[in-house]
């Protein structure tokens, strides 16, 4: 009965000069293309809750996916944090991500938020944003109605390059095909007031400014400037009235910011372990607080008054394996429309 015994404890002590794996958990190398204050907090309590000290490296989308692959086997990288379903399939396509079981994470993010590589853990939402006085509210209840040839001159959008009009294109290829998806995209391109230009906060400013008469905007820049004090934004957000898109058909496009572990991650344990902290309630408390965003777990409560006051809404509930697939078509529809 001894010998064994002895043979394992050897063992051990072999394993653990060879690889010094409790030394090893205690790092987690993060790329994180998410620029929020607020995610400071979210990863300075999880090294507090498991001493896990991460070492995190920020940059642009583009510039950290091209690092990946640069780095390949030899990456030090662990997790990978973006936002935008499409910017993670970009990810999920060039085979950065490794497949993750984890029956805490299946547990606690919805089936159609989640796929086999990576993790959805915030959602925002496209909502269209018109001004009060310019534009009847009945004339902005859907996306496809932006198209309306009444609405001429009065739409601004943000590049229909970026990724989170490329979602909501992918969306609506799902539920309505490529050739309406175009046509849509044509009829939005002839009611533009000015040619794409900014971020969605910019949108919503020529709004409220009245220099256009409806946007589509992600949900938490909107709730950023109903949080803000500036009498500017106070004066902005008077001006502005909010709808929940196609709540009659499909719902109201979601979109996710999520995260997966990378397949060469030198600390796979401790990613995962994070990954699973970013389910937690505490932190999914830190993006509907802090960022704004809607939290992904049920038993998440957001205390944020202004994000709570938008109410709730009929969410398109499209899982986003399905989504990913239409997104280089969306594209491919927008500049066959002309939405540069
Ligand atoms: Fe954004």
């Amino acid at each position: 009965m001894k010998q064994p015994l002895l043979l394992a404890a050897a063992m051990t002590a072999l394993l653990a000069l060879t690889t010094p794996a409790s030394a090893q958990d205690k790092v987690l190398n993060l790329y994180s293309a998410r620029h929020y204050q607020t995610d400071e907090a979210l990863y300075a309590n999880f090294t507090k809750l498991t001493g896990i000290k991460i070492n995190r490296l920020e940059g642009r989308e583009d510039e950290l996916v091209e690092r990946l692959r640069n780095e390949g086997d030899a990456s030090p990288a662990d997790v990978f944090v973006t936002v935008d379903v499409s910017r993670l399939e970009i990810a999920d396509k060039l085979g950065l991500f490794q497949p993750v079981k984890s029956a805490l994470l299946e547990e606690r993010i919805p089936a159609n938020l989640r796929t086999p590589t990576w993790f959805s853990f915030s959602k925002r939402a496209r909502l269209i944003v018109y001004n009060k006085v310019g534009v009847k509210r009945d004339l902005v209840q859907t996306y496809e109605g932006l198209a309306n040839p009444a609405l001429k001159g009065q739409v601004c959008m943000r590049s229909g390059s970026h990724p989170y009009n490329l979602s909501l294109g992918a969306a609506m290829i799902a539920h309505d095909g490529e050739a309406a998806t175009e046509a849509w995209a044509r009829g939005l391109v002839a009611n533009f007031a000015r040619a794409p230009k900014g971020g969605d906060t910019d949108q919503l400013r020529a709004v409220g400014a009245g220099e256009c008469g409806v946007t589509i905007s992600n949900s938490y820049y909107l709730v950023r400037l109903m949080r803000s004090t500036k009498p500017a934004d106070r004066e902005t957000v008077e001006a502005l009235g909010v709808v929940w898109p196609n709540q009659a058909s499909w719902g109201t496009h979601v979109n996710v910011s999520g995260a997966g572990v990378l397949k060469h991650a030198p600390h796979k344990e401790a990613a995962i372990k994070f990954l699973e902290y970013l389910a937690s309630d505490e932190a999914q408390g830190y993006f509907a607080n802090g960022n704004n965003e809607w939290p992904v777990v049920k038993s998440a409560v957001a205390k944020n008054p202004e994000l709570q006051a938008l109410g709730d809404f009929k969410h398109d509930a499209l899982p986003m394996t399905e989504l990913s697939k239409h997104i280089a078509a969306a594209q491919r529809a927008y500049d066959r429309a002309g939405w540069k």
